[in-house]
């Protein structure tokens, strides 16, 4: 009976995870390990890695763009889900936080399905674009700097075949998108990337209040 969503409370939270999440044991040492970390909202919720496991085994993804690795909890929720000869590509400015990552694919089993690409990521992107690999990729997924998220977005639905799916995270930004006197230039930034998303006629589109918000861009056929 609900023609709302449900907000969660964190009791109800709790109990949605411990009916439904099937962490992997790297993924569960990586969560834990990073929750002390001063930059560790930077982690998506383990819900929203299942999910987005489920969405790559869904669509029978074989090729991958990560914009934003972080830790690389997301990177591997995906490369598990992808089948052996599947590949990830990577892009992220730290080395520092893309060591760690490298730790943990290596102990469940999948860094040779993650090409890690350092270096800005709108750079990465255009010489793949460049490169001739437009129309090759199934998934991706949008997680970094949020004043790029148009840029990474153009440059993604260049990269995706028709039907691909970008995934897009923190479109909810902590609900400071409502907050009229919040302007500033991330904030700002998120308005404006989901108001022009909304009037997208390239994409089917859907925002799930899961995690921080993740909107779902389909590339029309
Ligand atoms: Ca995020």
């Amino acid at each position: 009976m609900s023609r709302e969503t449900r907000n969660l409370s964190p009791a109800l939270r709790e109990y949605l995870l411990s009916v439904s999440l099937r962490e992997h044991p790297v993924l569960r040492q990586l969560r834990e390990a990073t929750q002390g970390h001063p930059e560790s909202r930077y982690q998506i919720a383990p819900e929203q890695g299942q999910l987005m496991g489920q969405l790559v085994m869904l669509m029978g993804a074989r090729r991958i763009i990560e914009v934003g690795v972080f830790t690389g909890y997301s990177a591997l929720s995906m490369a598990l889900a992808m089948p052996e000869d599947g590949r990830l590509v990577a892009c992220d400015t730290s080395v520092p936080y893309t060591e760690v990552a490298k730790g943990y694919w290596r102990g469940a089993g999948v860094e040779g399905k993650i090409d890690l690409r350092i270096g800005p990521a709108a750079e990465t992107l255009q010489s793949m674009i460049a490169a001739g690999e437009a129309g090759r990729y199934d998934f991706a997924f949008i997680d970094a700097d949020k004043e790029r998220y148009d840029t990474y977005y153009e440059q993604l639905l260049v990269l995706l075949r028709p039907g691909g799916l970008i995934a897009v995270d923190n479109v909810l930004w902590s609900g400071r998108v409502i907050d009229p006197d919040n302007t500033d230039a991330d904030t700002e930034a998120i308005r404006a990337f989901n108001a022009k998303l909304h009037k997208d006629d390239r994409i089917a589109l859907s925002m799930v209040p899961i995690g921080d918000g993740l909107t779902l861009a389909m590339k029309r056929r």
